[in-house]
């Protein structure tokens, strides 16, 4: 977007400035025919327990299938509909399905009784609004709300941390459970985790695929490991890609694994396969030492 002062004004002129502001525009309005279009759907990456390597739940995450463009990845989307608002109604759905289809599975599978469901919230959408939408949502679903986890990062914490903590504290009241995603990458909120409601924190996958490679990330990712235990917090591990990255975390007791060593984000019924089939085990490097509670 062109700035309305000052030197940007002259940039409106570049011909490959002027192109992206078309492609833009173009994504916009496609974005708002995409939610009518039912171009949207979930996928749903695994969480893994690092202590006996069972499935504990998942983390939905949203795609967009254009119907010209094919897949646009999130980190290409999310910003968009965040800057045209349309962010909102887009969570909301995603939410409300993340959430059916896990009742659905609880319902459905033995295996999947006690899985859990992760969704992302933009910080557009973490306000007033979402606290009467959970409530309606838990009204309607025979979910227990403690296995939704609703994910928010850093930056949207610090942004406006009393408004945050306070939110935090209303959807807590719901017994929903609440996580910090991509810790370690936002802007700080070490001063402030010890005041707010927190049950997990993910570590960012910048930390983690170094772990095999840098002692010094080890070092990081133990302090952090060290804090969360102190206050009471679990402790996930995101973007897990390595047999070493994995035996590393299990020394480190970490609690918790996501990444592409255990499993990509997968469609439903390619889960549905998995629960059909009770694969509930996620193999394990052969040295990896489940630590005892
Ligand atoms: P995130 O919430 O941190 O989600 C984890 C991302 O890491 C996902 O990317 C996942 O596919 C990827 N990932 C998982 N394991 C590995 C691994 O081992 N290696 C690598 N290289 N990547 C791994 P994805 O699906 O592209 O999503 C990117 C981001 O888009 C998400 O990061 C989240 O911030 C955002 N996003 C996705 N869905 C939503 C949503 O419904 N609402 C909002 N606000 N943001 C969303
Ligand atoms: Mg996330
Ligand atoms: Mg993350
Ligand atoms: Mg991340």
């Amino acid at each position: 977007r062109a700035k309305a002062k000052g030197r940007a004004r002259y940039e409106i002129f570049n011909p490959g400035m002027h192109q992206q502001a078309v492609a833009l525009l173009q994504l916009e309005n496609d974005l708002r025919r995409a939610i009518n279009r039912q171009e949207f759907f979930l996928e749903y990456q695994p969480i893994i327990s690092l202590r006996d390597f069972r499935l504990v739940g998942f983390e939905a995450l949203m795609r967009w299938q254009h119907s010209k463009r094919g897949r646009i990845p999130p980190i290409d989307f999310i910003p968009v509909a965040e800057e045209t608002e349309l962010i909102t109604p887009l969570e909301r759905w995603a939410i409300r399905q993340a959430c059916w289809q896990l009742e659905q599975w609880h319902s459905n599978y033995d295996i999947a009784k006690s899985l859990v469901i992760h969704v992302n919230l933009s910080g557009q959408h973490f306000d007033e609004g979402l606290v009467a939408e959970m409530r309606s949502l838990l009204a309607d679903i025979p979910l227990p709300p403690e296995v939704i986890n609703l994910e928010i990062t850093e930056t949207m914490l610090m942004q406006n941390a009393e408004t945050a903590v306070s939110l935090l504290n209303r959807l807590k009241d719901l017994n929903l459970r609440l996580s910090i995603d991509d810790f370690g990458t936002g802007y700080s909120s070490l001063s402030y985790l010890h005041r707010l409601p927190i049950d997990t924190l993910k570590v960012d996958r910048s930390f983690v695929n170094k772990l095999d490679t840098d002692p010094e990330q080890v070092a990081i990712v133990r302090t952090i490991m060290t804090l969360a235990w102190n206050l009471g917090i679990e402790v996930i591990a995101e973007g897990v890609e390595s047999i070493k990255q994995q035996a590393q975390l299990n020394a480190l007791q970490c609690d918790y694994a996501q990444g592409f060593y255990f499993s990509r984000p997968l469609g439903a019924e390619q889960i549905e396969k998995l629960l059909q089939e009770s694969v509930a085990h996620f193999t394990p490097h052969p040295t990896a030492i489940p630590y005892k509670a």
